[in-house]
């Protein structure tokens, strides 16, 4: 039985309430889960205000802080294969992209704030005014505090290299806070929870409530004692956070969901562009935030790139996910799976092209989980709804297009804004498309090639603030002004 995290202690959820997990490559039931409530997320708020309030870690010195996580990285480092193992099984993913992303990911997280606080500068500004009939001197120096008790918020797909993502500047920069992770993908973040713990975070630092949307989530990001939200998850849930939030007036960042616009010009390096086009719709099944779900190529080069890019879709092995040559798993639920399913029926419907049809695999072991092959829709309009709307499953939308300045105005039709990609030899027209386009991320040639200096989020309804480098160090932190006149 996995229990929540308060405090510093694994506990049951005050109701003695439990949920089951699955695995989605089987359906079978993985874990059993404290399904905590509102008593234990007001449980959780009070360990963390405490050792906010109290305690010691907002008063630690940057080198107490920076070491601790330079340890939490070992520690993720040294328990690597177990992770991966526990992450595939429990979100679908192949164990290839777990073992070779998003764990060492998770601990580069863990290093990489603990060097940006040691080498965060803050500013000083000096000047000369007159007080009280008296020309003085006036020093102006800002001190970067921590916000306070954060409530951090993760969705299923990426479970570890997000919490990670939001637990290590908040706690870098001295906050205390309470995570709450996806109910369908809970696993890793316990696990780290007791990684945070041997790393030697000082009780009620790192708090997790594992529980449902309405029943954990809500409470949590209401409650008063909160001081700021980080969110990754969908559009509904972000904007329901926000208002919340607003009530009481917290500070919020909000990652949400896509539908990013993937370019391929003309004068594109064909064999980069499908490659990188490929794994920027269907990794992780294309259940991934920045997936490039609707694909532009140019017309020059319309059907070379067709019909190489669908042999090499068509190739890709839907398969278990801890196997090693699998490219697409499951997907996370039966409920999401027939929830794509519904998107293609309906795009069927309106009498869309299939170009690629995609199936769930009937014989075999892959029958009893979720998986669902690859389809590519070539839709007649940019507004079909599955052009549109964020399906979050392997499922494209293929345009062709003729000028930079048509892709552009099309690309930029969307309630969206979170990554864009253009694959082109030219660098001017990459550079225009990057001014262009109303996204808050765009490769020129690449996808996802993430240095964790960059600025991560997005435009519109996909998000709301930034986080990555410096912006996540604001966002945890307040300024305080502190002016000296002599
Ligand atoms: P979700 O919004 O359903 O859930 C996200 C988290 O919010 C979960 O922990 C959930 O329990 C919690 N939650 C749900 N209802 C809540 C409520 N009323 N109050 C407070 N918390 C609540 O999202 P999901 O289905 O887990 O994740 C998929 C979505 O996440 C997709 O839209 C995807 O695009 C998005 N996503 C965005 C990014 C990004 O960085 N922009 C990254 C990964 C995923």
């Amino acid at each position: 039985m996995e229990k929540l995290f308060i405090g510093g202690a694994f506990v049951d959820a005050a109701d003695g309430a439990t949920f089951e997990t699955f695995d989605p490559a089987t359906n079978e039931p993985i874990a059993r889960i404290a399904a905590g409530k509102a008593e234990d997320v007001s449980r959780a708020l009070a360990s963390a205000r405490r050792a906010f309030d109290e305690g010691p870690w907002p008063r630690a010195t940057i080198k107490q802080r920076a070491g601790l996580l330079r340890k939490l990285a070992g520690l993720l480092l040294e328990n690597a294969d177990a992770l991966a193992r526990l992450e595939s099984r429990d979100a679908g993913k192949p164990f290839r992209e777990t073992a070779e992303r998003d764990v060492p990911r998770a601990a580069d997280n863990c290093a990489f704030f603990a060097s940006a606080i040691e080498q965060r500068e803050g500013p000083a500004f000096f000047d000369r005014c007159s007080f009280l009939g008296k020309e003085r001197e006036i020093a102006s120096l800002v001190r970067q505090e921590p916000v306070g008790v954060c409530a951090l918020l993760t969705p299923w797909n990426s479970p570890l290299m997000q919490a990670t993502w939001k637990i290590a500047p908040a706690i870098a920069t001295g906050n205390t806070c309470v995570l709450k992770p996806s109910e369908l993908t809970p696993l890793s973040t316990l696990k780290l929870a007791e990684l945070c713990s041997q790393a030697g975070v000082p009780d009620g630092v790192v708090n997790v409530v594992t529980g449902f949307g309405p029943d954990a989530g809500a409470p949590l990001v209401a409650d008063p004692r909160v001081n700021a939200i980080a969110f990754t998850g969908s559009e509904a849930t972000g904007i329901a956070i926000n208002v919340a939030a607003a009530k009481t007036l917290k500070k919020v960042t909000l990652e949400m969901g896509g539908k990013s616009a993937n370019v391929v010009c003309d004068d594109a390096d064909l064999e980069t562009a499908i490659e990188g086009s490929v794994l920027a719709m269907f990794r992780h099944s294309g259940q991934v935030c920045l997936a490039g779900t609707r694909l532009y190529v140019q017309a020059g080069i319309f059907d070379r790139f067709v019909e190489r890019y669908l042999a090499r879709v068509n190739a890709l092995r839907v398969g278990d996910p801890q196997a090693k040559d699998s490219d697409l798993g499951p997907l996370i639920s039966p409920q999401h799976r027939e929830r794509v399913e519904a998107f293609v029926a309906r795009a069927e419907e309106e009498g869309t092209t299939a170009l690629l049809r995609g199936s769930r695999p009937e014989n075999g072991v892959l029958a009893r989980g979720n998986y669902l092959s690859p389809t590519v829709f070539a839709p007649e309009r940019d507004d079909q709804a599955i052009a549109r709307e964020e399906v979050f499953g392997p499922v494209l939308s293929l345009f062709r297009f003729k000028s930079l300045a048509e892709v552009i105005l099309r690309a930029n039709d969307s309630r969206y804004g979170l990554s864009s990609y253009i694959w082109t030899r030219d660098i001017a027209t990459g550079l225009r498309f990057a001014e262009g386009i109303r996204a808050g991320m765009c490769w020129i040639n690449g996808y996802f090639l993430r240095d964790l200096r960059q600025p991560f989020g997005g435009m519109k309804y996909s998000g709301l603030g930034r986080e990555g480098g410096r912006w996540s160090l604001d966002f945890f932190t307040e300024p305080k002004l502190v002016c000296i006149a002599y």
